[in-house]
């Protein structure tokens, strides 16, 4: 019995396995398709200047609305696309959508960079920048009107491929921002070795930095790094006042989150900006 017992475990985990394999595959499948047809969806999230209480920027954010398994996790599908050779199509669909889309913004007054994510992946990927510097000159678009996400974990697996590409977009114009900051094991020597222009401190050291002591310590921590390295400090995942209040306080330049907006459908950024408080200002003030 205890044979049949274990063989029949042994029969269920497979299938189990199969099961998960078949549905990543078929998963990967649509992705693919959607990709092909146009399906995928851009979104952008604001980012506000602490200081002036203005608009400063937006992230663009991918969204699948799956027709059977409504609006995926985006974490998880971008972590599909890169172990299934979709990172490259999906990058170039986000960066084609996000130039049309900014090129749409400069129509309506709207001034502030969209930011797109990159992928580990990406930073590989030879053909990368050039891809990016013939979007640039096919919307003639401003080097200020794209800026680049790379997370602390994508620019550590690979870092002295990370400081070569990133010098190559550093040389297009595009202001660079290291993601998910305080989370990735950077290596201090090679964070001064980028060639980047801002920091993203994590969304798990901003969540509850209203009552963890360590967590603000961090913060202080990335701020100090930040600044002395001569970097802009951007808090992500921001969804209360108290919040936004002690990061100003810990000297954070920028806020993102919730508090701020949800990310929307990038054709409605123009619009919600001319409504919300935190309008961009009509004259930019210069630095
Ligand atoms: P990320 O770049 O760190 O983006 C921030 C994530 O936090 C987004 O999740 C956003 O919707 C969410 N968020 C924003 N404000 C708040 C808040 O106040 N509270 C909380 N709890 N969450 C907030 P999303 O859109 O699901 O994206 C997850 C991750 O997937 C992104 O993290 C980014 O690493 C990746 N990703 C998204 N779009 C793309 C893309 O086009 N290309 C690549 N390569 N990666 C992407
Ligand atoms: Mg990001
Ligand atoms: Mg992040
Ligand atoms: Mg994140």
């Amino acid at each position: 019995a205890e044979a049949k017992r274990s063989g029949r475990s042994h029969a269920v985990y497979t299938v189990k396995i199969d099961q998960t394999y078949a549905s990543r595959l078929a998963l990967m499948g649509d992705l693919r398709q959607a990709i092909e047809k146009n399906e995928l969806s851009l979104y952008c999230q604001p980012k506000v200047h602490v200081e002036s209480s203005r608009l400063c920027g937006a992230e663009a954010l991918v969204r699948w609305p799956h027709p059977e398994r409504g609006i995926l996790s985006t974490g998880q599908f971008i972590e599909l696309a890169e172990h299934s050779g979709l990172i490259t199509p999906l990058t170039h669909w986000v960066l084609e959508s996000a130039f049309r889309h900014r090129y749409a913004w400069q129509a309506k007054g709207v001034t502030q960079p969209l930011s797109v994510n990159l992928s580990a992946h990406d930073l590989r990927d030879p053909a990368l920048v050039g891809w990016i510097e013939g979007l640039m000159s096919t919307w003639g678009a401003e080097p200020d009107w794209i800026e680049f996400e790379l997370t602390e974990s994508a620019l550590m697996q690979d870092p002295v491929r990370a400081v070569s590409t990133l010098g190559r977009l550093k040389q297009l114009g595009s202001r660079l921002f290291v993601d998910d900051f305080g989370i990735g094991h950077s290596s201090l020597s090679y964070l001064q070795k980028l060639p980047v222009d801002a920091l993203k401190i994590d969304q798990s050291f901003v969540a509850p930095i209203t009552e963890d002591r360590s967590s603000a310590a961090i913060v202080r921590l990335a701020v100090g790094l930040g600044h002395d390295l001569g970097l802009e400090v951007v808090a992500e995942g921001v969804e209360n006042r108290a919040q936004w209040d002690r990061l100003a306080e810990l000297g954070c330049d920028v806020i993102q989150g919730y508090y701020v907006g949800n990310p929307m459908p990038a054709d409605q950024y123009g619009c919600w900006q001319q409504s919300s408080p935190w309008r961009e200002p009509s004259v930019r003030t210069p630095g």
